[in-house]
């Protein structure tokens, strides 16, 4: 059913692409070098649009324009209230165009309609709100120096942050760098991925209709080795936040450092546990483990990718998990009850398979998938392997695709070992009905975040970052606030200390 559903002609999405011009300075422009690149529908290959190609000249002069938004006008200066109201229009503006902005980050990218429209979104929204809401609730304090001194401390934008983002949430990224950055008073220069241009600029577009001044918000299309490094090592950047691989973000950290010691957050990739417990409700783990996993082609840095399995339910979970992996609807995104789209591209595509090839050599246990769906895009099958070693390269390495590399232990201190050797610290699911199985294991794990009996809640509350190769800094909630501000002590002299 699945091949079928994934031969199938494609179904036509229901928006135009309108913007393919780089945003700087306000105004829609062609490259400096008039070079375009193409940007593919996953679902055939073929090409959707051609999108301005932007390098290190266009970097240049969106951080002018930043920089020229940022010391000279309005948005630093203009009342934290007043720009917490435009990004509240913002938001309302992407509900009203929900539509359009949902289909064309399911085109672009791959992943279902179901998804971007029901949930992405509507988190884009309420991220963006969630932010709107801290711009005037940003404020220093007053230091109890000793002495006779009166101690201000000042939480000052930082100026022109740098942004890059990567294809598996084009949108969710945005807001995510985008709402804390402008609610702190900052300006920005944008790098979207080249694989997903399209919905940034949209969306961009919508945050100038909201009343963003010009300037304040720059979006570069382009390559990283390119657009991604200048941007890296701009002298005229205050501050870099990347999202992207563990590989990449060790280059932009050196060119940020090299250039002008920018900080940097660091978002980077994961092999996150997933732990399922003796006492576990079989049925439902095997659900939660397989979201855990699949979830967004299984393109998340934080997917489940490493489910170990308490060895005296370990059989039933693995049986139960290939017939769920094989229920699992691959096909056209834009479809009614697909829960499955194409991979983003060939060379991930290419990559996956390469994996679980080696899984397969490696001694693993195929048992379910392990091949592409149809002869066309980039589909491949939810695939599930029994039986792995922790030292395989399908347990050791991010896939980032539809696979399940499922391990089995057989005690909690076990588990916690080897859930732990791991260069990454991203994510980590347990699942148990025993709250001191619970206990033990979120605070022995070392990951950014702990998803109990339940998985990739994203809610814009709460931090989201890495621990050891999986990042640097946290994303989300109050703690995003911080990579947005500088501290100022302002320290004056009291005339009369008894005062
Ligand atoms: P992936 O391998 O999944 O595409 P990357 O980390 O390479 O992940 O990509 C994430 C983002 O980083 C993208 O916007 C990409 O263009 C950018 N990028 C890639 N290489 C570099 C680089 N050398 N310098 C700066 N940015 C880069």
């Amino acid at each position: 059913a699945s091949a079928a559903a994934a031969a199938e002609e494609p179904i036509q999405p229901a928006v135009e692409v309108k913007h393919t011009q780089l945003l700087i300075n306000g105004n829609f422009v062609d490259a400096a070098s008039g070079k375009t690149f193409p940007t593919l529908d996953p679902r055939t290959g073929e090409v959707i649009a051609r999108v301005a190609e932007g390098d290190s000249e266009d970097i240049d002069r969106a951080v002018a324009a930043a920089r020229r938004a940022f010391d000279e006008g309005p948005w630093p200066r203009m009342t934290a209230y007043d720009r917490c109201r435009v990004l509240l229009r913002f938001a309302d503006l992407i509900e009203r165009h929900a539509e359009e902005v949902a289909a064309l980050e399911t085109w672009d990218n791959g992943k279902t309609l179901a998804q971007a429209a029901g949930a992405e979104v509507p988190m884009v929204a309420r991220c963006v709100r969630y932010y709107a809401g801290w711009a005037d609730k940003i404020h220093g304090l007053v230091a109890p120096a000793d002495g006779a001194h009166h101690v201000q401390v000042l939480h000052e934008p930082v100026g022109v942050a740098g942004q890059i983002i990567p294809w598996n949430f084009p949108l969710l990224m945005f807001a995510w760098k985008v709402g804390p950055a402008l609610a702190c008073g900052n300006t920005v220069v944008l790098k979207t991925a080249e694989q997903t241009p399209l919905s940034a600029l949209y969306v961009a577009n919508l945050l100038h209709e909201a009343g963003l001044p010009e300037g304040v918000l720059n979006v570069v299309s382009g390559f990283g080795p390119t657009a991604g490094a200048a941007l890296s090592s701009h002298m005229g950047v205050d501050k870099l936040a990347f999202t992207g691989s563990t590989g990449t973000g060790q280059i932009v950290l050196e060119l940020a450092a090299r250039s002008n010691l920018k900080p940097v957050t660091l978002e980077l990739g994961g092999k996150s546990p997933f732990i399922v417990m003796d006492d576990a409700d079989v049925d439902q783990a095997v659900e939660l483990a397989h979201q855990a996993v699949f979830f967004n082609q299984g393109q998340c840095c934080c997917a489940g990718s490493r489910t170990f399995v308490h060895e005296r339910v370990y059989d039933e979970f693995v049986e139960k998990s290939k017939a769920r992996a094989l229920k699992r609807v691959v096909g056209d995104p834009f479809r009614d009850g697909v829960e499955q789209g194409p991979q983003i591209d060939g060379e991930q595509f290419n990559k996956i398979l390469r994996y679980v090839q080696s899984g397969v050599d490696s001694g693993a246990t195929l048992v379910a998938g392990g091949d592409r769906v149809g002869d066309r895009g980039f589909y491949i099958q939810p695939t599930v392997f029994a039986d792995a070693k922790d030292e395989m390269k399908i347990a050791r390495e991010e896939i980032f695709g539809p696979v399940q590399t499922i391990l089995k232990f057989s005690g909690v201190e076990e588990v916690i070992r080897r859930a732990n050797a791991t260069p990454y610290g991203l994510a980590a699911g347990v699942f148990t009905r025993s709250l001191d199985a619970a206990n033990t294991l979120s605070r022995a794990l070392r990951a950014g975040t702990v998803w109990v009996n339940c998985y990739d809640v994203f809610d814009a509350t709460i931090p989201f970052g890495g621990y050891k190769m999986s990042g640097v800094g946290r994303e989300k909630g109050i703690y995003a606030l911080r990579n947005y501000l500088q501290t100022k002590a302002v320290v004056t002299p009291i005339k009369n200390p008894a005062w």
